[in-house]
């Protein structure tokens, strides 16, 4: 960053729980202002305002759906008001609604793909013309293994975080001479609310094909972010790295 005095900002979609808070205090560690992004948890998300005020760094929850155009324009707006630049951009919010695809309906399809692969295309749009601005950019897409070796009843899921992965390599190829890096985090079996509801079964046969022989927590997968986000790693840019116990190698 050629203005090293400045703090830098991000915004963290879907920084309310899970991955996403794990994500926004790791950022805050680094000092950098985090704008907490929810879509219906209000309290989850103050709760991850103060993590990241605890850790020493600013930051605000800013309610937004970005599955929408307005919604993802409404979040950068409150950004700028709120830190006046945007440094980084972590798209991880993130739904399933799953079902073979006999049962998946068009409604349950376009549900998953609005808000996995259209918001995350649309908060990219809404950064990149920040960044390509300032000539400094850090954009990590949030995939998931499913995109390499697919998973039977996320057919949904696993085309919106494939769609990412496309996505990410072709942003990547614009912005690079911008001084702009675009990577995809690919984690496996983590812990969190969207694993919980699975079954102590369906948990113990997956955690069975994890090399590690356990699932990740989010701080495994904020760490790499944060690795992504780091001014060190200005010359990575394109890739999909994958945290996972080993599951998918
Ligand atoms: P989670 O615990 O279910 O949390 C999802 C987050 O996304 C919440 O903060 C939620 O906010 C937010 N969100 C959902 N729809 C939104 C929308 N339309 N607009 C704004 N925010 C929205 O999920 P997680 O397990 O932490 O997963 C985080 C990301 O990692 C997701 O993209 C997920 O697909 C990916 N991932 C997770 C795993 C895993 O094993 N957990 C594995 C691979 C990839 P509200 O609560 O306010 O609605």
């Amino acid at each position: 960053m050629s203005e090293q005095t400045l703090t830098r900002a991000a915004v963290v979609t879907g920084g309310s729980r899970g991955i996403g808070r794990a994500v926004c205090t790791a950022l805050a560690k680094q000092g950098v202002n985090v704008v907490v992004n929810y879509c219906h948890g209000e309290a989850a998300a103050s709760e991850t305002v103060a993590l990241c005020k605890a850790a020493g760094t600013d930051a605000v929850a800013v309610q937004a759906d970005v599955s929408t155009a307005a919604g993802c324009k409404a979040l950068f707006d409150a950004a700028a008001a709120a830190f006046g630049r945007v440094d980084i951009l972590v798209n991880n919010a993130g739904i399933t609604r799953d079902n073979l695809i006999l049962r998946l309906t068009e409604e349950d399809f376009d549900a998953v793909l609005d808000a996995n692969l259209k918001g995350a295309f649309l908060c990219c749009k809404e950064a990149a013309r920040r960044m390509v601005r300032q000539r400094y950019g850090r954009i990590v897409n949030l995939s998931s293994v499913v995109a390499l070796r697919g998973n039977a009843g996320q057919t949904n899921y696993a085309a919106s975080k494939a769609g990412l992965i496309g996505l990410t390599k072709s942003l990547a190829r614009e912005l690079a001479s911008r001084n702009v890096t675009v990577n995809a985090v690919a984690p496996g079996f983590i812990e969190t609310d969207m694993t919980a509801a699975l079954p102590e079964a369906v948990r113990a046969e997956m955690a069975k094909g994890i090399p590690a022989g356990r699932a990740g927590s989010p701080e495994d997968v904020a760490n790499v972010v944060a690795f992504f986000t780091a001014e060190q790693s200005s010359y990575l840019t394109g890739q999909v790295l994958c945290v996972d116990g080993g599951m998918a190698m």
